[in-house]
């Protein structure tokens, strides 16, 4: 247990349930309240605030946060599985203000959702990522689409569905300029967009894969250009319950800023409500992709771990739902830390490391 560490929660509820969202922008609708703690603490949500328990018993289902202490941190979790979201807006990495994008962060914009789906930072020919890829492939056929029973190491013939028979075999080739023509390509400046309905067999139905790997090479059915300057690849996840796929294939140089908003000035324009007119931005900065935040009404924010850990020292800024959440941990004043204290950088926002556990699905 730990004798001197001591959490402030600070929280902010906006008063309106609307997509989970928080409006940053209206300060007069919110009820702030706040709560000091050394030993496990309960947060409590009532109809425009929340409370605060020590009485670790305390169960309901209004139960927010539990929050629990060990040898140097303090332990937060939603017990209804609840998703923690960093607040980008005055977020500072170790060297540049934003978020620092990883592959596998999910970011959001409004009530958007933006999957990082590749990260490239050199200036290189790179080859396709692995993506749930299968190995199906065999010789001595013909192509279903040519009639051709040629092939070669970099026009194989696939069985890529059910279909049995003369139907069974394609060529890589073939199915790929057949499923170029299914997808619609926009080409902006920086930014190139990729959109396609859910590519399938229309014979037997059934969903190609978007990838496979043959003797461990991979090869990707859609074709898609990668830039040989540094960039980062996104997939919007709205149209994923509808079998939609839409990702931006974005280029990223050196000072110059890619934004992202509804308003159509944008490099990535995202066509919602939730979304202001000028959002977010991703700048390239080092070898790293940072993501800030421009202002925005609903935030920027990008998935944190389902379990915060507020170590020594820090200071997370979450959201959840319609509540905004501060937690601060500063040791107890004393003459050294004052010394050594003015030489840290106060108020530094720690991301957590970002959950990646979901498969890629393109
Ligand atoms: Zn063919
Ligand atoms: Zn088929």
């Amino acid at each position: 247990m730990m004798k001197n560490l001591t959490l402030s929660i600070e929280t902010m509820t906006w008063n309106r349930e609307s997509h989970g969202l928080f409006d940053y922008e209206k300060t007069a609708l919110k009820v702030i309240n706040t709560y000091k703690t050394k030993i496990p603490t309960k947060v409590i949500q009532t109809a425009d605030g929340c409370e605060f328990t020590n009485d670790i018993s305390y169960q309901s289902d209004n139960v927010l946060l539990d929050i629990s202490t060990s040898e140097k941190e303090f332990i937060i979790e939603s017990p209804s599985q609840e998703k923690f979201w960093l607040i980008v807006k005055n977020m500072t990495s170790e060297d540049f203000d934003g978020y620092k994008l990883s592959e596998g962060d999910y970011m959001r914009v409004g009530r958007v959702v933006l999957r990082v789906k590749e990260i490239h930072t050199k200036f290189s020919n790179i080859s396709a990522k692995e993506n749930g890829a299968i190995e199906k492939f065999s010789f001595g056929n013909i192509c279903r689409f040519c009639l051709n029973d040629n092939y070669s190491d970099t026009n194989l013939l696939i069985a890529p569905c059910r279909c049995t028979g003369s139907m069974k075999w394609i060529h890589y080739k073939c199915l790929q300029t057949w499923l170029k023509s299914k997808i619609r390509i926009k080409q902006g400046r920086s930014v190139a967009c990729y959109s396609w309905k859910q590519l399938h067999c229309e014979i037997c139905q059934e969903v190609y894969p978007l990838t496979f790997k043959v003797g461990g090479k991979i090869h990707e059915l859609i074709d898609i250009p990668r830039p040989s300057e540094p960039y980062i690849i996104l997939q919007d996840l709205r149209g994923q319950r509808v079998l939609y796929c839409k990702i931006y294939i974005i280029s990223m140089s050196k000072g110059h800023a890619i934004r992202i908003g509804r308003g159509h000035e944008n490099d990535i324009k995202i066509n919602d409500i939730s979304v202001s007119r000028c959002h977010s931005v991703l700048r390239f900065y080092g070898n790293s992709v940072y993501l800030q935040d421009y202002n925005s009404k609903f935030g920027t924010l990008v998935k944190a771990q389902d379990k915060l850990v507020i170590e020594k020292n820090t200071s997370v800024a979450v959201q959840l739902n319609r509540r905004v959440m501060q937690f601060t941990t500063r040791e107890p004043f004393n003459i050294l830390d004052m010394c050594i204290g003015c030489c840290k950088r106060k108020g530094k926002v720690t991301p957590s490391i970002l959950n990646v556990d979901e498969k890629p699905s393109f």
